[in-house]
């Protein structure tokens, strides 16, 4: 045995828990191995580690920890309550069709942030902040769309699979072994990307795609996607622009990407009475 092996082992003998925690990472990243799947109406090749059941349990930790926080913010009735979970319903049955091990929940939280995220696994979180800009069941319809198609095309698992913490994730999935805290806060800053880390340009731009076919599979007129987004340009030259679109990067394209996929959007359209 070198001497550099001998080392490491004296290390590790002499401090057990950590010994643990690295043959845990070690097993995590070894039983996960990379699976490739195809996201939902775009067809792409992916490859990601989590499975779903893994995600939802990221994701659920995540969520439990703002609903404590928040916890005086939550609205739970009056005619935007009734909105919100009217129209998640929709946007949720269409989406359990290409994820039905997710579970979800939509919480609506009495803010002044025009913002919405949806974590990985399936629980989303809205804003009452962003409701005098979605304006109507369609409107809100785009965002929510847009967000749920972050979770089922998996994106959150894929950045993380991109920045190789996939053992770290694993790890606290598996009981939240030691670990630094800064490697801890890097894999809840990615889980919870959609309200604090933006996505890439070009998973924003898929969650467009495949948020403009859920809305309309979910028999929301998709051409309301179009006037939802102008909506959100205008008020971005308000004082105080949306956070919405911080998180999600706009560029002059964004119209024009979304007027390309109205046709394929209008033939999944199922309008309801
Ligand atoms: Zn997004």
């Amino acid at each position: 045995m070198s001497r550099g092996a001998k080392t490491v082992l004296g290390f590790l003998v002499a401090r057990p828990l950590i010994a643990i925690a690295i043959a845990a990472v070690v097993v995590g990243v070894l039983l996960l191995g990379t699976r490739s799947q195809k996201t939902p109406v775009t067809h792409r090749t992916e490859h990601v580690s989590l499975t779903d059941a893994q995600q939802s349990q990221l994701g659920s930790q995540q969520y439990a920890k703002t609903l404590r926080q928040d916890r005086a913010q939550i609205i739970s009735s009056g005619p935007q309550y009734a909105r919100v979970q009217r129209v998640a319903r929709r946007i949720e049955t269409v989406a359990a069709r290409d994820k039905p091990d997710f579970v979800w929940k939509v919480t609506l939280l009495r803010k002044n942030v025009a913002n919405a995220y949806c974590l990985p696994g399936g629980k989303i979180v809205v804003y009452s902040g962003i409701l005098p800009i979605t304006k109507n069941d369609a409107g809100l319809a785009t965002v929510l769309g847009h967000e749920v198609a972050h979770a089922t095309a998996e994106h959150v698992a894929e950045r993380i699979e991109r920045e190789h913490l996939t053992g770290i994730a694993a790890a606290i999935i598996a009981g939240g072994v030691a670990f630094t805290p800064a490697q801890y806060a890097q894999v809840f800053a990615l889980v919870d990307a959609g309200a604090s880390l933006p996505f890439s340009r070009s998973q924003e731009s898929e969650a467009d795609h495949i948020g403009l076919v859920y809305m309309a599979r979910a028999g929301y007129d998709p051409h309301q996607a179009l006037a939802f987004w102008k909506r959100m340009l205008r008020a971005s030259r308000g004082k105080e622009p949306p956070e919405f679109l911080s998180d999600h990067p706009s560029d002059a394209h964004r119209v024009e990407r979304i007027q390309a996929w109205l046709p394929e959007a209008e033939r999944a359209y199922r309008p309801q009475a």
